[in-house]
């Protein structure tokens, strides 16, 4: 709706700035300034951002402040000190995560988040309104170098908050829809029958780009191309995120909805990391994140944590003008889609979303041998703990997936894969069942 992405720009964006000190679009064209520097330039300002994060993090973070002595003599040496502090894995910080917060944080002003995580470990962690607004200036300068504005239509296809009761519901929807403009559309809804309903709520709400998950972007895309329906608009791009994008699904994307697809690799602990430039290469968005050391966050500043993907840094640079550094390679989120015992396809995000809202487990996995065959394995909290989410867990996995049989097995642990990612929603059998008649 063009209409309301011009209120939202002109009206309320200057508004939330005035009253709310939103500092979103303050942080957009600081990024701006420094995607156009040389990369001495560049390298030089993020080492002086690394060293006073450094200075806060010995300072005034309780896991932190045993480094301050010895960060005092290597300050003219922020990477190098940086390699002395241990990796921080998930687990440790789950058990320690007090440790992490800043002194002087303000309790009223965290932001309390936790990880859905494609490996499967629901992590708890605050934010705050800095690193809140550094992320989505991030995106949306991501967005700008394809021509998006703040405030442009889309379409999202994600999953919509569980638990929320009708009132909550149209709450959340009539803020999408007139705050964000933007329409969400159930990846867990997502079907052969369906698809006429999304094409015309898609049609009518003529969004400028489409943004969802990979994999269900992927499967929308095969299901238009079977029937040999297109969308009718001119989209700018569709926005791929949350998992890795493969060629296979990339290709079909862009030919089902006519339009380039934009990988975006964040992590909801790690902020925006990179963002796909109009030459296809990925830019990381070196202002905001250290190689390995990510986050412009200041209430919880983890240092050294291990996100859980594989990734390569590539020595190219890009002809797009744009001079953050390149990305050569994201390996490892994978989300399976299942399919239900009536043919309908759930995104394995699903599981993750019913569990995350749960203090009963630690991590799950979920594994469908067959459609109506799956097995679950549950690490439990022992502190947290209520038998009653069990039951809960397995009529929700019901809802989806129909009259299947669940085998459930507690766990103390569930061993990564191959790849070195635990997996929480694997699928061994195919997901096309027979086509059905209509
Ligand atoms: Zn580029």
């Amino acid at each position: 709706m063009p209409a309301t992405g011009f209120w939202i720009r002109r009206i309320q964006w200057p508004m939330m700035e005035l009253i709310k000190e939103n500092r979103t679009r303050h942080y957009m064209a600081e990024l701006q300034r420094a995607q156009s520097l040389q990369t001495n330039a560049l390298v030089e300002s993020q080492r002086k951002k690394l060293g006073k994060l450094l200075d806060h993090a010995t300072r005034r973070v309780p896991a932190y402040t045993e480094f301050a002595s010895e960060w005092e003599t290597q300050r003219d040496q922020p990477e190098r000190f940086l390699q002395r502090l241990p990796i921080l894995r998930k687990s440790h910080f789950r058990q320690n995560a007090d440790q992490y917060l800043a002194q002087h944080a303000n309790p009223a002003k965290l932001i309390g988040n936790r990880t859905g995580g494609s490996t499967g470990e629901p992590t708890r962690f605050y934010l705050d309104r800095l690193a809140v607004e550094r992320y989505e200036a991030a995106r949306w300068l991501g967005l700008s170098w394809h021509g998006i504005q703040i405030g442009d239509p889309c379409v999202m296809i994600w999953g919509s908050p569980l638990e929320l009761n009708q009132q909550q519901e149209r709450r959340y929807r009539w803020k999408e829809r007139w705050l964000k403009n933007r329409l969400i559309l159930s990846a867990y809804e997502l079907d052969r029958e369906q698809l006429p309903t999304y094409l015309r709520l898609i049609q009518r709400f003529q969004p400028v780009y489409l943004y969802g998950y990979a994999s269900a972007l992927h499967s929308f895309a095969e299901m238009m191309l079977e029937r040999g329906l297109s969308l009718g608009i001119r989209l700018k791009a569709v926005v791929s995120t949350a998992e890795s994008l493969h060629a296979h699904q990339r290709q079909t994307i862009e030919s089902a909805f006519e339009a380039p697809v934009i990988n975006e690799y964040g992590a909801r602990d790690g902020g925006m990391i990179a963002y796909q430039c109009p030459s296809g290469q990925m830019h990381i968005f070196s202002e905001n994140c250290y190689l390995e050391v990510v986050d412009p966050l200041t209430v919880m500043p983890r240092l050294r944590y291990q996100l859980g993907d594989m990734i390569a840094l590539s020595p190219q640079s890009c002809d797009c003008g744009i001079n953050f550094p390149v990305l050569e390679k994201i390996d490892g989120r994978e989300d399976d889609m299942f399919i239900s015992t009536h043919g309908k396809i759930v995104h394995g995000h699903y599981f993750n979303h019913i569990i995350r809202g749960m203090d009963s487990f630690r991590t799950f996995q979920i594994v469908q041998h067959e459609p109506s065959r799956l097995s679950l394995k549950l690490v439990k909290d022992p502190d947290s703990y209520l038998p009653a989410d069990e039951s809960r867990l397995l009529a929700g996995i019901q809802a989806a997936l129909g009259e299947v049989n669940v085998q459930v097995a507690y766990v103390d642990h569930i061993p990564p894969s191959a790849s070195g990612k635990v997996r929480y929603a694997i699928r061994e059998c195919p997901l096309t069942t027979a086509p059905r008649m209509e």
